[in-house]
């Protein structure tokens, strides 16, 4: 009890003195992932009603649009499962999201097939290999491939694994379900299983998948503080609010690390400079189609709402629902001067530790910004948290320990970028 007097006592000065406003973050993280917002992917209106949240909180925040929309949109072609697909092993029915899953890319299939299972035995041992491929009936199975990391004939396994033989379909043994979002159909259907739940004794799959590519109208959604003294140049703050969405009418992806946390933040730093003016102007945008391989990003490197020329630095943050193991700073090595700043910055406050640097990586919305030659930074925090790209990734499991620290070091940096 004691305990919780001294948390509301210590949040309710924290807030008005310096700026961040943890409560509000996570009243953020906990819409965001709730199921009306359905994954803020491709089924039930998902990243559309999260895109007119983030345009309500932007509005009220007191920010602008670019011309007369908050919303800019364009459109990409996504695969999706409009209905649960259902999976049999000799007759046992397993859990949707739980026990298995199709991959994204997964193409309509109904039937029941024979399990063939290959392991690393299979593939590197001749005698077995060979009564593989002639024993097996591949166009009425499903190949169960299972732990097959240790393979040492590569060539073999690339032509299992590229399905070379035409199988009905492949699963895989996965200790950890991990989905994506796939913008086209793969060649043939394939899924990933839990361990434990299928062997070797196992002879049946019942299957029945549903999956058809939809053309997908989406936007990015921008707005922006026009600077007190020099309106002309920009610092711009992104987040991609996007995440898998759903498999079916029941699984969703709530995405609550990737990244409702970062659109936390992308919210909690627009209100904050909504009140403490800037003297440059400051842009918020906050991307759709990153899970499908940065595309709303792309789009506005390839369609810009101001002039990228403007841009003096862009900070794009994607996984900030941590931080006890610290935080990385992707493209450090290519802005050292910068990172300087990051580093003096982060020391005088005693935020994160520990600071880590890395170099270019194509893993965020940062990437066409930096390809075009615009300074910038991807921000990332790091801790104990399992959760990533499964339906496990909820508010309820979201740490933000170090969310408070993570908002500090990024005003105090962005108060060192001097502006030419
Ligand atoms: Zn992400």
């Amino acid at each position: 009890m004691r305990k919780l007097i001294c948390l509301v006592v210590v949040s309710f000065f924290l807030v008005p003195v310096q700026g961040q406003n943890p409560v509000y973050a996570r009243k953020v993280v906990d819409t965001l992932c709730s199921p009306w917002f359905a994954g803020r992917g491709y089924l039930n209106g998902g990243d559309l009603k999260a895109a007119e949240y983030i345009k309500a909180q932007f509005t009220e925040a007191g920010l602008k649009p670019f011309g007369t929309s908050y919303f800019q949109q364009y459109g990409f072609t996504v695969n999706v499962f409009p209905t649960d697909p259902d999976i049999y092993i000799d007759g046992e029915r397993l859990n949707l999201g739980s026990d298995f899953i199709p991959e994204a890319g997964c193409r309509t299939i109904a039937g029941t097939f024979e399990l063939v299972w290959v392991d690393s035995e299979t593939i590197d041992d001749p005698r077995k290999y060979k009564k593989f491929v002639e024993d097996t009936r591949f166009r009425k199975s499903f190949l169960v491939l299972n732990n097959l990391n240790r393979v040492s004939e590569k060539n073999l396994l690339n032509k299992i694994r590229s399905n070379d033989f035409k199988a009905a379909g492949i699963m895989e043994v996965v200790t950890k379900l991990m989905w994506s979002v796939a913008t086209r159909q793969d060649m043939f259907p394939s899924l990933q299983i839990k361990p434990g739940l299928i062997s070797q004794r196992s002879k049946l799959i019942k299957v029945n998948i549903f999956s058809q590519v939809n053309t997908h109208q989406t936007q990015n959604v921008v707005a922006f503080i026009k600077g007190l003294e020099k309106p002309d140049s920009f610092i711009v703050f992104t987040a991609h609010y996007d995440h898998l969405g759903m498999v079916g009418k029941s699984v969703y992806f709530p995405g609550a690390n990737d990244n409702a946390s970062g659109v936390a933040m992308l919210l909690d730093l627009a209100s904050y400079y909504a009140t403490h003016k800037p003297k440059y102007s400051l842009a918020f945008i906050a991307f759709s189609g990153e899970e499908a391989g940065l595309l709303g990003s792309y789009y506005f490197t390839q369609y810009p709402l101001f002039s990228l020329k403007s841009i003096r630095f862009l900070i794009n943050m994607d996984l900030m629902g941590t931080g006890s193991k610290g935080i990385t700073a992707v493209n450090a090595t290519v802005y050292p001067d910068f990172f300087n700043k990051l580093e003096i910055a982060n020391t005088a406050g005693n935020y994160l530790s520990p600071l880590n640097q890395r170099g270019k990586a194509q893993n965020s919305d940062h990437y066409f910004f930096s390809e075009m030659g615009i300074p910038c930074f991807f921000f990332y925090l790091m801790g104990e948290y399992a959760y990533y790209h499964d339906p496990d990734d909820r508010a309820e499991n979201l740490p933000m320990e170090k969310y408070s620290e993570a908002f500090l070091l990024i005003r105090d940096f962005v108060s060192e970028i001097e502006i030419p």
